[in-house]
């Protein structure tokens, strides 16, 4: 019993008061005009029903008095009265509708508005790569855009909920005046026991789906992916249609399989056993009613008050349409909402000081605005990712000195990428540290710290906006200028394209807007390498490449790296790459393998020591000379034919 209770006050009280916490996002005066209009919508029908009952009782002495008689002018005034409240109920139905929707949408958006504050607002990244937190997250925002579920519909249907209880409490005490007030407390009691049944029902059955979330979030991606503009080349040329809908069925079954099973167990039965003591009750306090009425002790207008009391009070003992629905889902989508803010906090934390080796916090210290001005460090810096045993980098220690390009090589799946996370902060370590001119770089504010950092990332996006704000994203927090963004496209190469499109750099990079261009993929790769230039022009020190010419062929990627070192002289780069060839221009190259760096120095002294870089170097010149790549992909010797095809 007593966990019983705990269960329901968990699911049904707790966040209806989590709902509740949501209204003074509407705005304290929409909130009360809501409550009023509620429940004078709410009391109007008790009226009515009080009215038309004292029409009922007048009519015999009416009739004997004739029209023009006092009884008459009283019946007709009642009538009118009744009239009144009737229209006034239309009338004010639709407002509470309207106002409703105010409310719905004022919540909502503050809601969405936190939504995003929740995933941009963690540090790193590592709570949007946990399968919990992403869960959550995707039950909270699928009712967000929702109209009729959503957590702003949820208020609005709490308040509504107000409206219902008064009118039951004034069809109860109608009933107490004209019978009994235990026949009262029947009929109140059975209407709640009736709509216990149908809304434990309801939260039962939407639970039910808040367990097939994975089936859910799968079928949602596969329908998304087949019918998205993302896949549509791989969806035609290699005919993945039909496997795409088989499994997107299979996904859907499997959602709908346990939700429809449930839906038999859960409202059937108890829909039988609750109906059954309504009814019982009602017919229980109509049939004293009557009595009373057969013994002359009641007239017909408390007859008549009494019958219609009883009738419509019973009528609400089922679903509210306008409350319960929304209020159920819009509470499992706040609930989501906390639970991804609570599980994203507690990623961050568990990153944080995973094996609890790195101590506390340093006190917090801003950098001087040229830093680093001697060295970037990684100091025995240890990293796995959460949920894996595997350690990616294992006691490695590397130093990017101030102004000089430092390049990183190493194989596939090295670590390469996860440097750059951790440098980027959008991982923690696991063990060691990173200083910037020797301070500890948890000591310093992210987003300070990022503000000094600019990076292309190897999965850089393609936002579906105009080429200038691709290209000043790379600063956004500095003033634009149409002459800055230009020479960062100039310097990118990428300037003659640019120019050549229908709006210049105001035009769209995608077709599926008016007057949108596509760019092939080397194009691409310098809009995003303008991004990252434009950012050094806008004050970041430190620049970082992570395989920025992979879609460029050879000869462009050359003439890239050799323009590359004269555009950065004086930063601190780092160029990340697995092409062992097109790193030789830089002032350092670090090997990475095993996690640790097993080589360094100069081209000419890496290669002749003689080691893992002399070798791979080799062998990617030998594959060269075969007419293949460094990933054994046959090398194209046309510019713009690759760059077509990318
Ligand atoms: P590189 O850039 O050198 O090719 P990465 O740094 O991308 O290598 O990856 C290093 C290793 O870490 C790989 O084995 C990869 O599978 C793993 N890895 C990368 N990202 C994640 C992630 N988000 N979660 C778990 N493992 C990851």
């Amino acid at each position: 019993m007593r966990t019983r209770l705990t269960s329901w006050w968990q699911s049904a009280v707790v966040p209806r008061r989590g709902i509740a916490q949501l209204l003074p996002a509407a705005g304290w005066p929409l909130v009360v005009g809501l409550t009023v209009l509620d429940l004078v919508v709410g009391l109007l029908p008790v009226a009515f029903v009080l009215l038309t009952s004292v029409v009922v009782g007048a009519v015999p002495s009416a009739v004997e008095g004739g029209s023009g008689s006092p009884e008459w002018a009283h019946l007709v005034r009642v009538f009118l009265a009744a009239a009144g409240v009737f229209l006034l109920r239309q009338v004010l139905a639709p407002l509470q509708t309207a106002v409703g929707v105010r409310m719905q949408r004022a919540v909502d958006g503050a809601l969405r508005e936190r939504a995003i504050r929740a995933t941009l607002g963690t540090v790193g990244i590592a709570p949007l790569e946990d399968q919990r937190a992403l869960d959550a997250l995707s039950e909270a925002t699928r009712e967000f855009d929702n109209d009729f579920h959503s957590p702003g519909a949820a208020c609005a249907g709490l308040l509504a909920l107000l409206g219902r209880y008064v009118q039951l409490v004034g069809y109860a005490v109608v009933v107490g005046v004209v019978a009994s007030w235990w026949a009262a407390a029947a009929l109140v009691v059975a209407v709640l026991v009736f709509r216990y049944g149908q809304r434990g029902g309801l939260r039962r059955y939407s639970t039910a789906w808040s367990l097939v979330t994975g089936h859910r979030r799968r079928a949602t991606y596969l329908r998304e992916v087949a019918m998205g503009p993302a896949a549509a080349k791989e969806m035609r040329v290699f005919g993945l249609a039909g496997w795409f809908s088989d499994r997107y069925t299979e996904a859907v079954t499997a959602m709908l399989g346990p939700v429809t099973e449930q839906r038999r167990r859960i409202y059937f039965a108890p829909y039988l056993l609750y109906t059954a003591i309504g009814l019982v009750v009602a017919a229980g306090v109509l049939v004293s009613i009557g009595r009373s009425a057969a013994a002359g002790d009641i007239g017909l207008t408390a007859l008549a008050l009494g019958i219609q009391s009883v009738v419509a009070a019973i009528a609400l003992g089922g679903y509210y349409p306008e409350s319960d629905v929304p209020t159920q889902y819009g509470m499992q989508a706040v609930s989501a909402l906390r639970a991804f803010e609570a599980r994203a906090a507690e990623v961050e934390a568990a990153e944080e000081d995973r094996d609890g080796t790195r101590g506390a916090v340093p006190e917090r210290v801003h950098l001087a605005p040229e830093a680093p001005a001697a060295a970037l460090r990684f100091e025995g810096v240890t990293f796995g990712y959460l949920g894996s045993d595997r350690r990616v980098l294992d006691g490695l220690d590397l130093e990017l000195p101030a102004g000089l390009c430092t390049a990183i090589v190493g194989v596939n799946g090295a670590g390469k990428t996860t440097l750059v996370k951790l440098l980027t902060r959008l991982h923690e370590p696991t063990g060691g540290r990173i200083t910037v001119d020797g301070t500890d770089l948890r000591a310093v504010d992210a987003h300070e710290w990022r503000r000094h950092v600019s990076v292309i990332f190897q999965d850089f996006v393609r936002y579906e906006l105009s080429a200038a704000d691709n290209i000043a994203f790379g600063a956004v927090a500095t003033a634009r200028t149409d002459a800055a963004v230009r020479d960062a496209a100039e310097k990118a190469g990428i300037l003659d394209v640019v120019d050549g499109l229908p709006s210049g750099f105001e035009t769209p990079l995608s077709r599926s807007y008016e007057g949108g261009a596509d760019l092939s993929g080397g194009q691409w790769q310098r809009i995003a390498i303008a991004r990252s230039l434009y950012a050094l022009g806008a004050g970041a020190r430190v620049l970082v490449l992570d395989e920025p010419t992979s879609a460029l062929d050879v000869r462009a990627e050359a003439a890239f790296f050799e323009r590359f070192v004269e555009l950065t002289r004086g930063v601190t780069s780092v160029l990340i790459s697995h092409r062992f060839s097109s790193v030789r221009h830089a002032d350092r190259i670090v090997v990475v393998d095993g996690g640790r760096v097993v080589e360094q120095g100069t081209h000419d002294e890496l290669l002749a020591t003689g080691g893992t870089y002399a070798r791979l170097f080799h062998l990617q010149a030998e594959r060269f000379a075969a007419g293949l790549d460094a990933d054994g992909n046959r090398i194209e010797p046309d510019d713009e034919l690759t760059e077509a095809r990318a």
